[in-house]
């Protein structure tokens, strides 16, 4: 039996275990980007991290049922269509696409159902509706706003004192004429040159956090188990949605709400005007290897901030390259007689180590902790006595099982770095490091950098005075 999973509920702020309304299947909602541009690494960040989640999820085996948002019509995609002067649906649909090619650059999983706000319009006016019905909303000059004063919990999942509220960015503008500054607007009303639907209050468009609530309940039901997003999403957004939704319904929106923290660049809050704003596209055309951003992104606890710095992507990919000469030397030991038990011994360790690791709040130090001791178990057997017969399989098969998790395990599966590999310094240290393994008479060792240097097209010339090397053509 896998381990029961265990979470930081944001919403009373306690670890506690899941418990799925049907059991054994999960509905999971993440907040989705607003396509008005390329999407930035703090973006992808909690993307990769509800990506670990729902793997994880699968992992205990959970069927998952993912739903994520595109908001497609807000201030930000108005302008930006504005400015350009197409319509929304032609500005957004190169960012719309930009985002699912970074999801399989990174080999984030798509969720079941991408829900675009601006094909759920429907569904937002009827809950608009139902909740002007229930007293919990008004119209003020074609706008219609939430009453937080007629919600007495506002505020339970940020814990935000309801007296200091003052609602976000998002909803600034147009709110003159509501009856307290801290309604929200859940319809606003039509503007000159913004992109209109009709509606009982007439002409206009929908708020941001209406979307989420409408577009979570039409797919997952009016009650549903894990709604995720970044911290920054917690107050307003969040807080908003449980009380459109709680107050629309009469019955518990969420049960699990759950964080992910921000990254930061060198340190310090990732903005354009200090330079170190990143998407993952400006990442690949500096060269930098997706599989190494994966790793790096999935191997911080998901409420930790993440500190993004180039020399923790050289870190990530040194990593992977100690997995890499584990799997080349497995792949390519030969077997010999029973099969050891040590293998099937470590390969247990590994699995049971793993399962409570990710069902622990998505430990991943601690998953990966569990890796490399299996790694080193294995060298330490290879080098020892070597593998017996169906070793290898073994091995192979239990770096597969968490791979379902991790996905970076396998080099084949991912596409080569679009820059020219690695650098002098770096093959120079592989040449090196193949002499000592030579010396040592540890010939697996050497055998697997040589290969290794072949496939970089790396020629080797063996001198008196150590190895030399070249570029291939
Ligand atoms: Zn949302």
């Amino acid at each position: 039996m896998p381990p029961e999973p265990r979470f930081f509920n944001t919403l009373g702020r306690r670890t506690e275990p899941l418990a799925p309304r049907i059991p054994g299947r999960i509905g999971l909602y993440t907040c989705g980007p607003t396509v008005y541009n390329h999407a930035h690494i703090g973006n992808l960040r909690t993307f990769l991290f509800e990506d670990i989640l729902r793997r994880s999820l699968e992992y205990l085996g959970y069927q998952v049922q993912q739903v994520m948002n595109l908001t497609d019509v807000d201030d930000k995609t108005i302008r930006g269509a504005q400015e350009e002067g197409v319509a929304l649906d032609d500005y957004t649909a190169p960012y719309i696409e930009s985002f699912f090619e970074d999801l399989a650059t990174l080999r984030i999983q798509p969720a079941h159902e991408f829900p675009r706000a601006t094909e759920h319009l429907a569904e937002m006016i009827a809950m608009i509706e139902s909740l002007v019905a229930r007293g919990h909303a008004y119209e003020k000059d074609g706008s219609v706003f939430f009453r937080i004063a007629s919600d007495e919990d506002y505020g339970k999942l940020s814990g935000i004192d309801v007296d200091q509220v003052v609602q976000g960015d998002r909803v600034a503008s147009d709110e003159y004429g509501k009856d307290d500054v801290r309604d929200f607007v859940l319809w606003k009303a039509a503007k000159a040159g913004e992109p209109t639907w009709p509606s009982p209050w007439g002409a206009g468009r929908p708020g941001w956090h209406i979307e989420c609530s409408a577009m979570s309940m039409k797919y997952l039901g009016e009650s549903f188990d894990i709604h995720c997003g970044g911290v920054d999403n917690m107050f307003p957004h969040h807080d908003n949605e449980i009380a459109q939704s709680e107050s629309a319904t009469g019955q518990p929106f969420v049960t699990t709400w759950l964080h992910a923290e921000h990254l930061i660049v060198d340190g310090q809050k990732m903005s354009k005007s200090l330079g170190n704003f990143y998407t993952l596209k400006d990442l690949l055309e500096l060269g930098k290897d997706p599989r190494a951003i994966r790793y790096l992104l999935l191997s911080v606890h998901y409420r930790q901030k993440l500190n993004f710095t180039f020399e923790a992507v050289e870190a990530a990919a040194a990593a992977l390259r100690r997995l890499d000469d584990h799997r080349f030397r497995v792949e390519h030991a030969t077997e010999g007689g029973t099969a050891r038990t040590a293998v099937g011994e470590a390969a247990a360790t590994l699995q049971a180590d793993f399962a409570q690791a990710v069902a622990d709040d998505l430990n991943l130090s601690a998953a990966l902790a569990a890796l490399f001791g299996f790694v080193k178990e294995t060298n330490r057997l290879l080098d020892a006595e070597g593998l017996g017969e169906g070793d290898r399989s073994r091995i192979l098969s239990a770096l597969g099982d968490v791979d379902r998790v991790l996905a970076v395990l396998d080099p084949g599966r991912w596409e080569r770095p679009s820059s020219d590999g690695p650098t002098d310094d770096e093959i120079q240290a592989m040449v090196e490091e193949r002499d000592t393994a030579r010396r040592e008479r540890d010939f697996a060792r050497a055998d697997a950098l040589r290969d290794r240097l072949a496939e970089l097209e790396i020629v080797l010339e063996d001198t008196p005075d150590g190895t030399r090397w070249k570029r291939g053509s």
